[in-house]
């Protein structure tokens, strides 16, 4: 579904993101992961190769516009375009707001937020060049519900969504389509550990009665990235078993 389109992921280390790459590299995509450190980036690229899939990393830091600048120019220089990128990079939170220290506040805002626009902001304009793109940002269920503690998290990913719709209107005369995801509760690592009495009635509370895949993440991505969504632009698709916690 993606021959010969050039895809960025961040985030594609592990989790969500990986998996991404994973489809969108089977469905003959170039992909590039970033990730935040060389040893990770390489360890992913190691299991993709093992896989027989091809794929290219690196590792600028997201709250460095210059690094992120160069980093494109390298890739422009390698691949020669910029079909897709997907803002997937995240961090979550739980601590009540009193508890919340303000380093804490700055880091969620800095890569869910601003990192999001500092990536976005250096792949517009081979974008908008190309006469075409996709932009996909990876949101939450919280975007829409909020949650009851750790409020920079649904914070930034309300801020995610806003992005969302307001880009697709400003990009959309330039063939650039603007989408996000907002997954529900997904099995990757953290929630892997969490204890049976915990998961349980986490499992219970979803209509769909089971915690979503990274791979129902990643076909949700591979469908807004292919030409079978070429109308779809400013939308925030919510796949998460119509959980709302
Ligand atoms: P994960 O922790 O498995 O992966 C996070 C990725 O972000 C990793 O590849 C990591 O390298 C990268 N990253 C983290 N800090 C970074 C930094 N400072 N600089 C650069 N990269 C950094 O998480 P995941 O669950 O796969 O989450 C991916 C996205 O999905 C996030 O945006 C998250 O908010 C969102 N999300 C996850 C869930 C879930 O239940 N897992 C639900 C809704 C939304």
């Amino acid at each position: 579904m993606l021959e010969k389109k050039v895809a960025i992921i961040t985030g594609g280390t592990r989790g969500i993101g990986f998996e991404t790459a994973k489809l969108f590299a089977q469905n003959k995509a170039q992909v590039i992961i970033f990730g935040s450190k060389e040893e990770t980036v390489l360890e992913a690229l190691d299991k993709l190769k093992t896989l027989d899939l091809q794929v290219d990393g690196y590792y600028p830091n997201l709250n460095d516009f210059d690094a992120i600048e160069k980093t494109m120019k390298e890739i422009i220089q390698k691949y020669d375009k910029i079909d897709i990128l997907i803002n997937n990079a995240g961090i979550s939170a739980n601590k009540k707001i009193e508890d919340t220290s303000i380093k804490e506040i700055d880091q969620i805002l800095d890569l869910n937020v601003k990192a999001l626009l500092y990536v976005t902001k250096a792949v517009v304009p081979y974008m908008k060049k190309q006469k075409n793109g996709v932009i996909l940002n990876t949101s939450s269920m919280v975007s829409i519900y909020g949650q009851p503690s750790g409020v920079g998290y649904p914070a930034s990913k309300f801020a995610v969504n806003g992005i969302t719709k307001s880009l697709a209107r400003e990009l959309g005369p330039d063939n650039i389509r603007v989408n996000a995801v907002a997954p529900g509760i997904i099995k990757t690592d953290m929630v892997a550990r969490l204890p049976k009495e915990v998961i349980d009635p986490l499992i219970n509370s979803i209509p769909l009665k089971r915690i979503g895949t990274p791979n129902d993440i990643a076909n949700a991505f591979l469908y807004l990235a292919s030409d079978m969504a070429s109308y779809v632009t400013g939308t925030i698709l919510s796949v998460d078993g119509a959980a709302h916690n």
